[in-house]
């Protein structure tokens, strides 16, 4: 991994801009993403693909870690595909010259989808609605529409159900003779993937196979049929088909906690959540502390102040129960999470300084907590730990021959 620093922008790795020689220099808070192991964890995982082919899913700004950024990682850790919910995500990408495959799967009645089908997004086409929209696109742009069919396959959420599949079907065969769209994918999504042994993974599978032959008979023949998420990626290789589609792997961190960390599959986290205290100071015993005193010091003692909150996506729910590391000790949060700001009780006689790091989550390796780790102490998953890091904390990028600001 790099640790080198270059300014953004910089072509040649060797010219380091003195000025940008720590580009975390008077920041309050940041999250450092390490597009070295994003790059790597694309590579693990599209070693695992039995197909050899990876979508690396960049939805909801990369999971947090930065759209762009993350996808050029992505891209050059062998991803074939790119994966975006939004399909205005998917028109930033190309706007930033991103012109990897790119498939978007969110879109209402009314949405830009000429602007995509000329910068050649492939859309997903879940409704007739869509696909109508989409024809018409194809029609006003002249260029022919590269569209993936999403099949429910039990999920009950995206995807054409039962009997409107088969209508949907029957509404691709004539516009892809004539020439409007391309049906390029038909794709899926599992309910339990996280949970490899539970009953609706294998009949999801069935149902996807079927869903293919069907369009089989109806005489179309899409190139990649694809439904393994992070979870199936590492867990079923039998759910593989042309492409894998993992999201919550690429960025490092583990689909299923209980059952493997991320280094059992030779995945990395690529986040680390880190913030300057602002403030030191001692308080005697018995004070209460922050809104609501819900946690009161049991002794003279040192706190230190953490200018992150709930405004920077710090659950609320983190209040007295999340842990941070300062000075390289594991600390709990004291107190409620405020907007800008929480309060951590360091004891009676902690050297913390103001300018010190408090570190939320990294990798776990020096001791700070993980993201996983948050995600059990907030009751939630990691996912939501590292998508919610607020637009307001500035990304630090490491690595990939790219280091700088981006927020
Ligand atoms: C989010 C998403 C993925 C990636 O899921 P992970 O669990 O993060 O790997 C794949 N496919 C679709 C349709 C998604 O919405």
């Amino acid at each position: 991994m790099s640790e080198s620093t270059r300014a953004v922008g910089t072509a040649d790795p060797t010219t380091v801009d003195p000025t940008q020689a720590d580009p975390t220099r008077g920041l309050t808070a940041w999250a450092e993403v390490d597009l070295d192991a994003i790059r790597d964890n694309v590579a693990a995982l599209r070693g695992r693909s039995a197909s050899g082919a990876l979508m690396a899913v960049v939805k909801a700004d990369a999971y947090g870690h930065g759209l762009v950024h993350s996808a050029r990682a992505a891209l050059a850790g062998g991803a074939d595909y790119l994966g975006i919910a939004q399909l205005t995500e998917a028109i930033a990408l190309r706007e930033a010259g991103v012109d990897a495959p790119l498939l978007a799967w969110i879109f209402s009645p009314g949405a830009p989808l000429a602007d995509a089908v000329s910068r050649g997004i492939d859309i997903s086409i879940a409704s007739r609605w869509a696909l109508a929209e989409t024809v018409a696109a194809a029609r006003a742009t002249g260029r022919t529409a590269r569209i993936h069919v999403k099949v429910d396959t039990g999920l009950g959420r995206g995807g054409a159900f039962g009997s409107d599949y088969t209508d949907l079907l029957s509404d691709v065969g004539p516009a892809v003779a004539e020439g409007a769209v391309e049906l390029v994918g038909i794709f899926s999504h599992f309910i339990f993937a996280d949970a490899p042994e539970h009953p609706t993974v294998r009949a999801q599978q069935e149902r996807f196979v079927e869903a293919c032959a069907e369009a089989e008979r109806a005489g179309l023949r899409p190139q990649l049929r694809h439904l393994a998420n992070s979870a199936a990626t590492l867990t079923n290789p039998s759910a593989h088909f042309d492409m894998v589609r993992p999201g919550l792997a690429v960025y490092g961190l583990s689909p299923v906690p209980d059952l493997a960390g991320p280094e059992d599959y030779g995945l990395t986290e690529a986040m680390r959540l880190v913030a300057r205290l602002p403030l030191v100071k001692r308080l005697p015993a018995g004070q209460g502390i922050s809104y609501g005193h819900t946690y009161t010091t049991a002794a003279d003692t040192t706190v230190g102040l953490v200018p992150l909150g709930y405004a920077d996506g710090i659950p609320r729910a983190a209040s007295n129960v999340a842990p941070v590391q300062i000075g390289g000790a594991r600390q709990q949060i004291s107190g409620r999470v405020c907007m800008d700001q929480f309060v951590v009780d360091l004891g009676p006689s902690h050297p913390a300084q103001p300018g010190d790091e408090a570190v939320l989550f990294g990798r776990g390796v020096a001791g700070e907590p993980t993201a996983q780790d948050w995600a059990a102490a907030t009751d939630t998953i990691n996912y939501e730990i590292v998508t919610r890091v607020g637009a307001r904390v500035p990304r630090i990028y490491r690595g990939a021959d790219r280091v700088g600001k981006d927020t």
